[in-house]
């Protein structure tokens, strides 16, 4: 029988199992490796982080779901990936062969790069739940005492729209609890304008995001690099157009979450701790194309966030391409059927779409935004926004967490976000 086994239980590596566990059936023998027993919603981290949910409700035990499944499963974790024995080493000491492999561990969050910076230091994380519950423990604590803020994304870092999400969902919740006035809050970005999020934006988001913020009392800086965190301040150097140094500043903070940049898991390299020739690009991205396949490794096959895409265009801080849910959906899918080609004596076919589709969440609002393709010039290139994009994430998040905790392989975002997206851009009549 052949064996898959897929690397990561995050909103790549899970999907990626129950679409195989769907085409292949009994054909396959099919084992995920994680390094936690539970899936995690990613995307509402934001929400925990100021307790709108606890880190327990965005999350789902794994070991049932897969049993049901009949799909292994071990949160022994990959300690080191061989693939010209194409094997997984494993950190119990165990070892997992295979015919066909996915990549799907998502980032290492390079907070080990800037000083100061991540839980071990004096910012805030939304990346994992347990940073987030972490912040929404310090939260509390903060509001009783509050002071000025900086929320932002660091230079490298490629995922923008939750530092958006994050530093607007404060606003609500700070104006909820009557206080929004005693925190002065200012937004740090490598963006080289606000609403870039990394695609050279999406419709009107420059303008729509500005306006946002400018209503909601919150100062931005632009081509930030972030020098050192503080405990009560961060230290930023802002650059010009032409990539030279404009002005250095130390912004106060009592309370601080910065995104980080991200590189490649550590498994991905080889015994003298370099990344596997081939593999990888120089951060540790794994390289593929849009059949998601690497090609110095035919059976090794990658989707989600530890795939490699080059930035979209120069800028004076350096920004990464970031990849969000749908894209994540379309690469499990490409992946799923070529594997399935393969087993079938066929060559791969499919490719991932790589379009952007994303719901920026304000807690009281919200932003849209479909880019097809992700960069531009593009075919469709839509933003809008309004209360009903927190409903839809709410829905999101719903179905995302439904699909997992009964192992369905149908897509969400495919299934029911581009639905509901289609029908709000008619009625809004704009058939972009
Ligand atoms: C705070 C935040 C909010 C986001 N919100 C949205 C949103 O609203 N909409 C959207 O479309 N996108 C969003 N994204 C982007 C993207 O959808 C998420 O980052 C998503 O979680 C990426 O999925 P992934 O499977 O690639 O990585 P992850 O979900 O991070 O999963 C990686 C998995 O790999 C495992 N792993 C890591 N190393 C190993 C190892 N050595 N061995 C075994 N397993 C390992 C991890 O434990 C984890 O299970 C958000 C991202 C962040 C950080």
């Amino acid at each position: 029988m052949t064996r898959i086994v897929v690397l990561g239980a995050g909103i790549g590596g899970v999907p990626m199992a129950f679409e195989l566990k769907e085409l292949l059936g009994r054909k396959a023998d099919i084992t995920v490796v994680s390094q936690t027993d539970y899936f995690q919603f990613v995307p509402s981290n934001p929400w925990v982080a100021v307790n709108w949910r606890k880190p327990a409700d965005v999350k789902v035990s794994l070991p049932e779901v897969f049993k049901r499944l009949k799909i292994g499963f071990t949160s022994a974790g990959a300690k080191r990936l061989k693939p010209h024995e194409n094997a997984v080493e494993l950190n119990d000491g165990s070892t997992l062969s295979y015919d066909y492999l996915v990549i799907a561990t998502g980032p290492h969050l390079a907070f080990d790069e800037v000083e100061g910076l991540g839980p071990n230091g004096y910012t805030k994380s939304v990346c994992h739940v347990d940073h987030a519950g972490l912040a929404g423990e310090r939260w509390e604590e903060f509001c009783k005492n509050p002071g000025p803020m900086v929320v932002g994304a660091v230079q490298g870092a490629s995922c923008f729209g939750p530092a958006y999400e994050y530093a607007l969902t404060v606003v609500a919740d700070l104006r909820k609890r009557k206080i929004r006035d005693r925190v002065p809050l200012t937004f740090v970005t490598s963006e080289p304008y606000i609403g870039h999020l990394g695609l050279g934006g999406v419709g009107d988001t420059k303008g729509m995001l500005e306006s946002i913020m400018r209503d909601r009392d919150i100062k931005w800086v632009t081509n930030a690099k972030v020098d050192r965190v503080n405990a009560d301040s961060v230290e930023i150097t802002e650059f010009n157009e032409d990539g030279t140094p404009k002005k250095s500043q130390k912004i106060a903070s009592n309370f601080t979450m910065l995104l980080p940049s991200f590189r490649g898991v550590d498994c991905l390299k080889d015994e003298d701790g370099k990344w596997i020739e081939g593999l990888t690009n120089p951060r540790g991205f794994v390289l593929v194309d849009r059949k998601q396949r690497n090609s110095k490794f035919p059976n090794i096959f990658s989707v989600g966030v530890c795939i490699a895409l080059p930035p979209f265009e120069p800028t004076p801080v350096p920004v990464g391409m970031p990849k969000t849910g749908y894209m994540i959906e379309s690469m499990c899918t490409a992946a799923a059927h070529n594997i399935r080609d393969l087993i079938m004596g066929r060559e791969p076919s499919h490719e991932g779409t790589w379009n952007a589709v994303c719901l920026a969440d304000f807690g009281d609002n919200g932003v849209a935004f479909i880019a097809q393709p992700q960069i531009p010039p593009r075919n469709v290139s839509w933003s809008a926004q309004g209360y009903w994009v927190h409903l839809a994430k709410v829905a999101y998040e719903k179905y995302f967490m439904r699909k997992v905790r009964k192992g369905l392989s149908e897509p969400v975002y495919e299934g029911v976000i581009m639905k509901a997206l289609g029908i709000v851009r008619l009625r809004a009549g704009k058939n972009a």
